[in-house]
C-alpha cells in the first residue's frame, strides 16, 4: 500500500454509471432482489456486495467510506450522519452496562457531556485523566475497563497523545483504543500508530466547506461489520445514516484535502510564531516550546505540517470576547464555532465548545476564560491576515 495517505486517495478512481469521472449517486432507500434466498443471505450478513436498505449500506456512502479507509489505512470504514453519532455508536458498540471508559479530560465538550452525563444513564462510567500522563491512565485501569478514549490532538489545548505508547498499554490489558482524529486528517494515522478505532467529525477539515454535519468510523472489517449487523449493530439500530447526496459532495471535497491541509498548517505556523513574538501565550504543537513538540514530530506523516488549529490565552474573558468581535469586523474571519473552513474561525472555548465542562473542571485542566481558539483558514496572504489580527489586538488592549 502506498505510504502517503493523499496518494492513496488520489489513486482511488471511481467511474459513474455512464463512464463519468464522478461516481453516480445511488438515490434509493431500498434495493431489489431476484430471489428470496439472496435476501435471506443479506440479512444474515453472508452476501458481500449486495445492498438491502440504505440504513444498512448505501453504495454512495460506501465510496466515501472507502476513501476514509484508504486515508486511514484501515481495513474498512462506516460513514455516519455526524461526528457525535460516530463517537456514540462506537462507544455503545464496545461497552455494556457496568463497563468503564478511560478518557482524556481535554476533549470536545459534546463528547465530554456524552461520557459524563449521558452514558451513566446506561450504566457506563468514565474516568477522566490527563492523557499525557501514562501513570494516571494506568491507575484507572481495572477489570471493568473496556476503552481508552482520546483525541490525537486535543480540543482546545492541543495536547498531543502518545498513540503508540497508549496502544501498547491497551493491548496489554485487552482494551480498545478509540481515537478522535478530527483535528489531524492526513497528518496523523492513528490506526498505523496502533489504535483500534478512529472516529472523525467530517464536518470539519475533511469536508472543509462548513456546509454539513458528518462523521465516520475507521477500523477492522470485523468491527465495522459488527456495527452494521441487523440484529446488534449500533449503526444499523440507532440509525445515524448519511444522505447519499451529501456523501457524494464530501467525497468530491476530499480530493483537495491534501492541498487544504498544507495551507492550513502553513498559515497556522506563521500566526503561532508571530503571536509568540508579540509576547502572547500560544498553544500550537508546531512550536518548539509546546510540551509534545518532539513527540508529534515523531508521529506525523510527512508534508502536512502541524495542523490548522491554534489557541491563544489573552487572560481575560471580556478582552477575548471583544477581540473576536473586532476580528470579525476586520474580516479576519468568522466569530463561530467549528473548524476546517477556508476562512479563519474563532471562538472562546470556555463559553462555547467546552462549555459542557463544569467551570471548576475547566480551571483544573487549564481552560482559562481568556482562551481564543483559531481554526486558521487557507488564506492566500496570511501576512495580511496577521496585520488585521494585530490591529484588532491593539484596539481591544491585548497588546
Ligand atoms: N470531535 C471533535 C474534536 C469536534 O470538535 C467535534 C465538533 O465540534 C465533534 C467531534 C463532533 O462532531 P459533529 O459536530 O460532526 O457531530
Amino acid at each position: 500500500m502506498n505510504e502517503n495517505p493523499a496518494d492513496r486517495i488520489q489513486d482511488y478512481l471511481v467511474f459513474g454509471e455512464f463512464g463519468g469521472v464522478n461516481p453516480s449517486i445511488e438515490d434509493s432507500s431500498t434495493f431489489t432482489f431476484l430471489s428470496a434466498e439472496r435476501m435471506k443471505e443479506v440479512f444474515q450478513g453472508r452476501a458481500e456486495g449486495c445492498y438491502l436498505y440504505s440504513r444498512h449500506i448505501n453504495p454512495t456512502d460506501e465510496y466515501l467510506a472507502r476513501v476514509m479507509a484508504l486515508m486511514e489505512a484501515s481495513e474498512c470504514a462506516q460513514i455516519t450522519a455526524s461526528g457525535m453519532s460516530a463517537i456514540s455508536c462506537v462507544l455503545l458498540q464496545l461497552c455494556n452496562s457496568g463497563d468503564e471508559i478511560i478518557s482524556s479530560r481535554t476533549i470536545y465538550g459534546g463528547t465530554y457531556a456524552l461520557l459524563k452525563n449521558f452514558l451513566p444513564k446506561l450504566g457506563i462510567t468514565t474516568h477522566f485523566v490527563d492523557i499525557t500522563n501514562l501513570a494516571e491512565v494506568m491507575a484507572k485501569i481495572n477489570s471493568k475497563t473496556k476503552v481508552i478514549y482520546f483525541e490525537s490532538i486535543s480540543n482546545p489545548l492541543l495536547e498531543v497523545a502518545d498513540i503508540p505508547t497508549l496502544s501498547k498499554l491497551a493491548n496489554q490489558y485487552n482494551l480498545k483504543i478509540v481515537v478522535d482524529n478530527t483535528f489531524s486528517p492526513l497528518m496523523l494515522s492513528p490506526i498505523k500508530l496502533g489504535a483500534d478505532v478512529v472516529v472523525y467529525s467530517l464536518t470539519k477539515f475533511v469536508n472543509g466547506s462548513s456546509d454539513c454535519i458528518a462523521g465516520s468510523i475507521c477500523s477492522t472489517r470485523d468491527f465495522i461489520s459488527s456495527m452494521r449487523d441487523v440484529g446488534s449493530g449500533a449503526c444499523m439500530l440507532l440509525g445515524p445514516v448519511m444522505d447519499p447526496m451529501r456523501a457524494a459532495s464530501i467525497f468530491k471535497n476530499m480530493r483537495t484535502l491534501h492541498v487544504r491541509m498544507v495551507q492550513h498548517s502553513k498559515n497556522a505556523l506563521y500566526l503561532a510564531e508571530n503571536f509568540t513574538n508579540l509576547g502572547i501565550r500560544v498553544f500550537y504543537p508546531g512550536l518548539p516550546s509546546h510540551p509534545q513538540h518532539e513527540l508529534i514530530k515523531s508521529l506525523l506523516n510527512s508534508d502536512y505540517g502541524f495542523g490548522g488549529m491554534l489557541t491563544i490565552d489573552v487572560k481575560d474573558e471580556e478582552i477575548a470576547n471583544n477581540l473576536m468581535v473586532k476580528m470579525q469586523e476586520e474580516l479576519v474571519g468568522y466569530f463561530a464555532v467549528s473548524l476546517g473552513f477556508y476562512k479563519t474561525l474563532f471562538s472562546s472555548p470556555g463559553t462555547s465548545t467546552s462549555s459542557e465542562i463544569p467551570k471548576e473542571e475547566q480551571e483544573r485542566i487549564g481552560l482559562s476564560p481568556g482562551l481564543v481558539r483559531f481554526s486558521v483558514g487557507i488564506d492566500h496572504d496570511i501576512e495580511r491576515t496577521f496585520e488585521r489580527i494585530k490591529k484588532s489586538m491593539k484596539e481591544v488592549g491585548v497588546i
